[in-house]
C-alpha cells in the first residue's frame, strides 16, 4: 500500500515506521523541519519493545511538497489542527484515497469528512502509546490495539485491507463495529486522567496523592459515560473506572500529553476531548460539571499561555 501519515509526531512515526518496516511505502507528512530533516538524513529511530533501530526507505517532506495520491492518508495530528492540516494537502488526497483517524478525541470524524466523501472516512482507537524522544527519534514501550470501522459501519473492502496491512506491522489491528464504544470509553478516560494531570500538574501516579483526586477522576469518567449512552453508545463503566485505576496504581510516572503541552506552553487537546463531550452534553440536556469546570480550567491555562504567560 502506499499509505502517507499526515502529522508524523510520536503516534505517526511509530505507525509510519513500523508500515515501512513491513514493506509498505510510507511518506511522512510533518510542519516540524528538524524531525523531517533527521529522518532524511539518518532514518527514523524507532525504540520499540522489539529493539532499538533505524529504519531507512520512508519519505519525509512537508505537506505542500508531496505529490501523488495515497491509497490511505492517516491522520495523526492534535486534534485542533486537523482541519488546517487537511486543508494543507488538497490536492494530496485522490478520488480513491481512504482516510483514517486513529486520534483521541471526538469530533475528528466530522473534521474529516470536510474533506472528503464520508464513505472514505474511515475512525478507530489506538491504545498504543509513543513519545517524541527528539528529531528523527520516537519510542514506545509497551504494547497496544488498533480498532477500526469505516464510518458509514458498511462492512468494506476498504477497511478490511487497512486493518490487515496494520496487522501485517505488528499493530494489532481488527476491524471492530463496536468501535464507538472503545472510542467513548477512552474518551472518558483522557477526559479524567489527561484534564486532572494538565490542571493540577501531577503525574498519573499522583492523582491519588488526595482522595478527591481519584474521586473526581470517577466522577468524570461516569459523567462522560452517560453522555455516551445519550448519543446510543454502550459502554463499560466498570471495565472504564478499572483501567483508571490500574493507570493510577501502575502508570505513576506518566505525564500525560495534555501536562506536556500546557507545561510547554503549547495549545491541548481539550476541547477534542472535554470540549465535545460537554457540546454533546448540552445536546441532550445532561450536566457533567467536573467535566466542564476542568475544560474552563484548561482554556484559561491556554488562554493565559497565550499571552506569554509571565506574572505582573
Ligand atoms: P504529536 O504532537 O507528537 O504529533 C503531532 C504532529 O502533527 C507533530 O509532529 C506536528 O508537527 C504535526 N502537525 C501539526 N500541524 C500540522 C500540519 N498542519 N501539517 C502536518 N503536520 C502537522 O502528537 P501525538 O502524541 O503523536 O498524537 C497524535 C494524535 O494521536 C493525538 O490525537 C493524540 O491524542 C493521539 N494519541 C496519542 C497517543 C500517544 O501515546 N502519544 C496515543 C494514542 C493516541
Amino acid at each position: 500500500m502506499n499509505i502517507s501519515i499526515l502529522g508524523a509526531g510520536a503516534m505517526g512515526s511509530l505507525f509510519g515506521g513500523l508500515l515501512a518496516e513491513s514493506g509498505q511505502q510510507v511518506t511522512l507528512l510533518d510542519i516540524n523541519d528538524a524531525h523531517l530533516e533527521a529522518i532524511r538524513r539518518q532514518g527514523l529511530r524507532l525504540e520499540t519493545d522489539s529493539g532499538d533501530r533505524r529504519i531507512g526507505g520512508l519519505t519525509a517532506c512537508r505537506p505542500e511538497q508531496v505529490t501523488g495520491q495515497p491509497d490511505l492518508l492517516l491522520v495523526f495530528t492534535k486534534a485542533q489542527h486537523t482541519d488546517h492540516a487537511l486543508r494543507g494537502i488538497a490536492g494530496h488526497i485522490g478520488e480513491h484515497s481512504l482516510v483514517l483517524t486513529l486520534q483521541n478525541g471526538l469530533g475528528n470524524a466530522e473534521a474529516l469528512c470536510r474533506h472528503v466523501a464520508p464513505e472514505r472516512v474511515m475512525i478507530g482507537m489506538t491504545t498504543w502509546p509513543a513519545d517524541m524522544a527528539g528529531p528523527g527519534h520516537v519510542r514506545s514501550h509497551g504494547q497496544g490495539v488498533v480498532r477500526l470501522m469505516s464510518l458509514d459501519a458498511v462492512e468494506r473492502q476498504g477497511s478490511n485491507q487497512v486493518a490487515a496491512v496494520l496487522e501485517a506491522a505488528g499493530l494489532q489491528c481488527a476491524v471492530d463495529p463496536q468501535v464507538w464504544t472503545s472510542i467513548w470509553e477512552k474518551v472518558a478516560f483522557n477526559a479524567a486522567l489527561n484534564s486532572l494531570c494538565a490542571v493540577t500538574g501531577c503525574t498519573v501516579g499522583q492523582l491519588d496523592a488526595a482522595p478527591e483526586g481519584v474521586a473526581l477522576a470517577r466522577a468524570i469518567v461516569l459523567e462522560v459515560l452517560s453522555v455516551a449512552q445519550s448519543v446510543g453508545v454502550a459502554t463499560d463503566a466498570q471495565r472504564c473506572l478499572d483501567s483508571v485505576a490500574y493507570a493510577i496504581a501502575h502508570h505513576r510516572t506518566h505525564k500525560p500529553s495534555m501536562l506536556q503541552d500546557v507545561l510547554a506552553g503549547r495549545p491541548t487537546e481539550i476541547g477534542a476531548i472535554n470540549g465535545e463531550v460537554l457540546a454533546r452534553a448540552r445536546q441532550a440536556g445532561i450536566a457533567v460539571p467536573h467535566t466542564e469546570t476542568l475544560l474552563g480550567l484548561l482554556r484559561l491555562i491556554e488562554a493565559w499561555a497565550a499571552t506569554g504567560g509571565g506574572h505582573e
